[in-house]
């Protein structure tokens, strides 16, 4: 299918690994030019070189923390005009109801509510005023069915999602459209992560850990990189112009509700 997007630019933040990269090189793919950003400058040049080596488009990478007002002042610089924007950025830690004070939920708005808030505020008037523009945030299943140890990031997406319901609606009859993607478990870095802890935790291998998960996911796997980067494609072409403040669950079925 032709997503129509070749030439546009695309800013896809948190880029370096796992989902971000899966979506910067789906949308490469499609021929928009693209800007990556991770705060590891060795793996961010490592990625874009992956990247520009199979794609005929323009890539840089910005080297900067998305969730700081510095990084994201160098990043918007570097960007540019962008028709496209894809915010992520890493996830809180998990933890307990009673671990979290003031401070963790500063640091959790901050990251995963308020950078792409001003994110959007920084980018939503250029893309208005050109009459189109496509912005997609990675938030979590969590927003639909929370996952308990993960209550920082519960709490900060949820915001954001709340942002997101209405401002879609305000900046639709511009052309602009906005929708959330909500990973369930993915093969990346994160995953790792969490299987390792619940590993040490039980004291089972990390191969068992993964396993066990697996078995509560109705596909019986974990999602990938690709696919992901394939559904945030779509929601950046051309096709996707109706789609207005949509949550789009990739979780292997693993969210058992009907709607
Ligand atoms: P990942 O594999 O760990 O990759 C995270 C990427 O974000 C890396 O490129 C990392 O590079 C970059 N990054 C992290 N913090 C950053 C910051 N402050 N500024 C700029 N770049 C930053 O994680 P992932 O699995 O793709 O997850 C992406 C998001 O989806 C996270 O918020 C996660 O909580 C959420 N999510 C993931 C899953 C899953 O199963 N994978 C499920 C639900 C939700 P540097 O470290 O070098 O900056």
């Amino acid at each position: 299918m032709e997503l129509g997007i070749a030439g546009k630019r695309a800013l896809i933040c948190a880029s370096s690994k796992g989902l971000g990269l899966g979506c910067a090189r789906a949308l490469a793919e499609a021929g928009a030019n693209i800007v990556m950003n991770a705060r590891g400058e060795e793996a961010l040049a490592l990625a874009a070189e992956g990247i520009r080596s199979t794609c005929e488009v323009e890539v840089t990478a910005v080297a900067a923390d998305i969730t700081t007002e510095e990084g994201r002042a160098q990043v918007l610089q570097a960007a540019g005009d962008v028709d496209i924007l894809v915010t992520n950025a890493g996830g809180p830690p998990p933890g307990v109801w009673s671990d979290w004070d003031r401070e963790g939920f500063i640091a959790a708005l901050d990251a995963n509510m308020l950078t792409p808030i001003a994110l959007m505020k920084a980018l939503l008037p250029g893309m208005i005023d050109r009459g189109w523009g496509r912005v997609v945030n990675i938030t979590s299943q969590s927003v639909k069915a929370p996952i308990a140890a993960l209550g920082l990031s519960n709490s900060a997406r949820a915001g954001l999602t709340g942002y997101v319901a209405g401002t879609s609606r305000q900046v639709a009859p511009y052309g602009v459209v906005i929708n959330n993607m909500l990973p369930g478990i993915h093969a990346t870095d994160r995953a790792v992560a969490l299987d390792t802890g619940v590993a040490q935790q039980e004291e089972l291998t990390l191969e068992q850990a993964r396993a066990r998960r697996e078995q509560s996911i109705p596909a019986g796997r974990y999602g990938t990189p690709e696919e992901f980067g394939a559904m945030c494609a779509f929601l950046c072409s051309q096709h996707a112009g109706f789609i207005i403040g949509q949550n789009i669950l990739l979780d292997g079925g693993a969210t058992n509700a009907t709607l």
